[in-house]
């Protein structure tokens, strides 16, 4: 390797390697395509769902669009149950560019707008002020931007009360219950027999989003998107009576609160047990943790998930944490293909952010995320489209690199670890 070559920070493809320019405009949904999803929609659940689904509308007479939808994100059947409540408006959705993987013209043809997940691209409040202000329509935005790790709400980003302020439209918030139980995001693969239930409710007029400061909405979409999957199955008593329903479970309760231990948790059937000092537990049939013998050190999941995101936090506190590994990275520039670029070296501290450096076709390339420019990460679990094993993504406004860890159960904290640095950044500039 030539040591004074420009190191650069994207691939440099061949020719024929089509990319998808994410800041094209959102078409106008064709009414025949609205009839489309929702018909396709109510087959799917009828079919797919056999315990049953519920949609309650609150404070949405005689609301048409335009308005923000503002959903959270627990799985697939999530866009089912929103056509289904929406119809017969339009709604066109911010889309992550996976969610074209293979289908780029059916996705652009119901008015989706791409993003890069995590990504700042400008383009994107163009396309929202389209969608609001020119078409009139229903603009939808998952705004935790992935399915839930554990059944409560993740990171909500400042720009969405900006984003309702600037196009002077009303907000409403659906919620779905129960699709976070029925199939996990660590273990997607399996329909449990759940019952759903989804709300859609106008949080805020087109008059009060008007009268409040962009903070004051945020702060009201923050209250309203709040749930606690967890919470809800116990206040329901909703049974999981399937026997294998902890399996997977360790990928997000990935440290033992016995022995301290990280990444040597795993589950099978109904348990979840800790490989280094033998502890286990039960998940029982109202979703909370026993311990087989001694103490139940957490109940309630979301506490034991909690619990170790205050754990990385400590450890960014004391300067003690730090990641490095050896990563195997696919690339998806375009819509059609995921691109195999071999092994690269990943290292993740509070200095530098995530710096990702490898190489391809001889030429090294090196992306960096700054602290400040990342305030989550998008970890995949058994990841459906590469391969079906957990990774992480770091993207640039061009580019996605999925990057598959050498070491075993470590996105979860990778993740925790990318939130609690952009937070402990943003308080210190406050202050
Ligand atoms: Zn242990």
């Amino acid at each position: 390797m030539n040591e004074n070559k420009e190191i650069k920070d994207y691939i440099d493809y061949p020719a024929d390697v089509k990319k998808y320019d994410t800041s094209k405009l959102p078409i106008r949904q064709k009414f025949f395509f609205t009839v489309l999803l929702n018909l396709a929609s109510r087959a799917a659940l009828r079919l797919t769902v056999k315990k049953g689904y519920k949609i309650e509308k609150i404070n949405m007479e005689g609301l048409k669009p335009p308005y923000l939808l503002l959903s959270n994100h627990m799985q697939f059947t999530d866009f089912l149950l929103k056509y289904k409540a929406t119809f017969p408006h339009r709604v066109h959705t911010v889309a992550t560019l996976e969610g074209y993987y293979k289908k780029p013209w059916l996705v652009e043809q119901i008015g989706s707008i791409c993003k890069r997940k995590f990504t700042t691209d400008i383009s994107l409040i163009r396309s929202c002020a389209k969608v609001l202000r020119e078409y009139k329509d229903v603009l939808c935005i998952y705004p935790e931007a992935r399915y839930t790790p554990i059944g409560t709400c993740s990171e909500i980003p400042e720009v969405i009360g900006k984003l309702a302020k600037k196009n002077k439209v009303p907000v409403v918030v659906i919620i779905h219950h129960g699709n976070y139980l029925r199939a996990p995001f660590w273990d997607f693969r399996r329909k449990k027999a759940v019952p759903l239930y989804t709300t859609v409710k106008q949080i805020l007029t087109a008059e009060q989003v008007e009268q409040m400061s962009a903070d004051e909405i945020n702060a009201k979409i923050r209250e309203e998107m709040q749930y606690n999957e967890y919470k809800w199955q116990k206040d329901n008593n909703i049974r999981i009576t399937e026997d294998y329903r902890a399996e997977g479970l360790h990928k997000v309760l990935y440290q033992c609160p016995h022995c301290m231990t990280e990444s040597k948790m795993n589950s099978k059937g109904i348990h979840l047990f800790c490989e280094e000092c033998g502890k286990k537990w039960e998940l029982t049939e109202l979703g909370e943790l026993k311990a087989l013998e001694g103490e139940t050190e957490f109940a309630h999941i979301p506490d034991w998930f909690e619990w170790e995101r205050a754990n990385v936090r400590k450890e960014i506190e004391s300067g003690s944490y730090s990641f490095e590994d050896d990563v195997r990275v696919y690339t998806l520039p375009g819509a059609m293909k995921y691109y195999y670029m071999g092994d690269a070296k990943v290292r993740h501290n509070p200095e530098e952010g995530f710096v990702l450096e490898g190489s391809y076709n001889g030429e090294p390339y090196r992306v960096q995320r700054s602290v400040k420019s990342l305030y989550s990460l998008h970890v995949e679990y058994d990841y459906c489209h590469i391969e079906p094993i957990d990774c992480f993504d770091i993207s640039t406004q061009h580019d996605s690199f999925f990057c598959y860890p050498s070491k075993p159960n470590v996105i979860t904290k990778l993740c925790f670890a990318t939130e609690e640095m952009f937070k402990i950044a943003q308080e210190k500039t406050r202050a």
